[in-house]
């Protein structure tokens, strides 16, 4: 018998656990039971993921950059990550507003539907621990990101997956000097990572044998710990809106696949579905990162030369759909709490939201930290910031999970057209699962 694809069989999992979360949130010992028995299933994949994210960016980097003709080279991959990052970035904020300024989901709704959502949220530790973390951020100098993409300890920040980008700095620095030191000093660095990298993938494709199960587990979890469905329906417009949004950001980047790499962009979606499917379930993009540069490089064709930079990259600092998300959501809370927006309001949006998307971490719910930011950047009013934020809190779980799709999908696509542009995009080394080209 023929065996399922992985994106079925994901799939599949995913139905399951939303079903299965239903059905316990039906009887009284349901919730306990899924967050004592179930969801440590899916906190032990999450965990596996996290635990080769580092290994994996630091071999196939090494690789990546050692394998370079020449650094040059290296120049022209960066200029390009950066400057399509930043165009896919503002797309994504200007297509939320667009949209949400023709919706306008924040208006006509009822007073007490308000104050039944700011009652439920308001105190609530998710939103004030959310605002802390914000109030922490925008203490901070601006250049400090700067000083923070420079590691003093490798070690120490291999340590914390909150660094990654203090590792791609170690790690491009020691690629750059195994080329300098010329072929043969290098070979034995060389061979050592790229031998680990070849580890590190089969790591991916060993713990994607449990994804099926994982995500029936994160499902089942996220089910039965969302807000009353009630408070969801009320905020169903706002979130019809940033879904739409999300929505047009995936036709936005199939166009541009197809425009620009002749690639079909449905044969980019299904050999790409499976990361994407993961970035729903565990909403982050950090997580997902292993998944999707086996898929990028494996199943897609990017060189490693290429996808082991922008990926990594891309997973920290390009967060379209964060962005979209920062942009609706912010133009909304503004709207239902009846706080007037200019356009020079809106022209600040775009800015704080790519900043802030650039800033926020790859994790579940960091979007909504720095929205606090961007909500503070067109002069909304502080006492009301933990109010704006109980109105949307309902929702954003979900949401939290597309737009994480969004990010994934995004730097995938960056990927791709990085290493078209550069001549790196090739055959993929896996169809179907099965390998067509020898892999020396
Ligand atoms: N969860 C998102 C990610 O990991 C970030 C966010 O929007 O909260 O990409």
């Amino acid at each position: 018998m023929k065996k399922l694809e992985l994106h079925w069989q994901i799939l599949i999992g995913m139905i399951a656990g939303i079903l299965f979360g239903f059905g316990m949130t039906q009887v009284a010992w349901g919730q306990e039971f899924v967050l004592d028995w179930i969801q440590p299933i899916g906190n032990i994949f999450v965990k596996l993921l996290k635990l080769i994210a580092i290994p994996l960016i630091l071999a196939s980097l090494v690789k990546g950059v050692s394998d370079l003709k020449d650094i040059s080279k290296f120049k022209s991959i960066g200029l390009r990550t950066v400057i399509i990052y930043t165009i896919t970035t503002l797309v994504a904020i200007s297509i939320g507003l667009l949209i949400v300024n023709i919706a306008q989901p924040g208006k006509g709704i009822p007073q007490e539907t308000i104050d039944k959502l700011i009652e439920a949220y308001s105190g609530d530790s998710g939103v004030t621990s959310k605002l802390a973390e914000a109030s922490m951020q925008k203490e901070r100098g601006p250049l400090h990101f700067l000083e923070d993409i420079v590691p003093d300890n490798a070690i120490f920040a291999m340590s914390d997956n909150g660094l990654m980008l203090q590792v791609i700095f170690f790690t491009i620095f020691l690629g750059i000097s195994i080329l300098l030191i010329g072929e043969e000093k290098g070979k034995p660095l060389k061979n050592f990572f790229d031998s680990l990298n070849e580890a590190v993938l089969k790591m991916v494709d060993l713990i994607m044998v449990t994804a099926p199960l994982a995500v029936f587990a994160l499902l089942a979890s996220v089910v039965v710990s969302s807000s009353d469905p009630d408070l969801l329906l009320a905020l169903l417009k706002y979130a019809g809106v940033v879904f739409l949004g999300l929505s047009l950001m995936i036709v936005f980047y199939c166009i541009g696949i197809s425009v620009f790499t002749n690639y079909n962009p449905f044969t980019f979606l299904k050999r790409l579905s499976p990361a994407q499917l993961l970035a729903f379930s565990t909403s982050s993009s950090a997580a997902t990162l292993p998944v999707t540069m086996e898929r990028v490089e494996e199943h897609i064709g990017v060189d490693a030369e290429v996808s082991s930079f922008v990926l990594p990259v891309g997973a920290t600092v390009n967060m379209d759909g964060t962005s979209l998300y920062q942009g609706v959501a912010a133009v909304f809370i503004s709207q239902a709490l009846g706080f007037d927006l200019t356009f020079a309001d809106q022209l600040t949006i775009v800015f704080t939201a790519l900043l802030a998307s650039i800033g926020s971490a790859a994790v579940p719910g960091a979007g909504m930290v720095m929205l606090v930011i961007v909500l503070e950047a067109i002069g909304f009013p502080s006492d009301k910031l933990a109010i704006g934020l109980a109105l949307i809190f309902a929702v954003d779980r979900p949401l939290d999970m597309c737009r994480t799709v969004v990010n994934v999908t995004g730097d995938a696509t960056v990927s791709m057209l990085v290493a078209k542009s550069v001549g790196k995009l090739g055959k993929p080394k896996i169809i179907n699962n099965a390998h067509v080209i020898k892999v020396s």
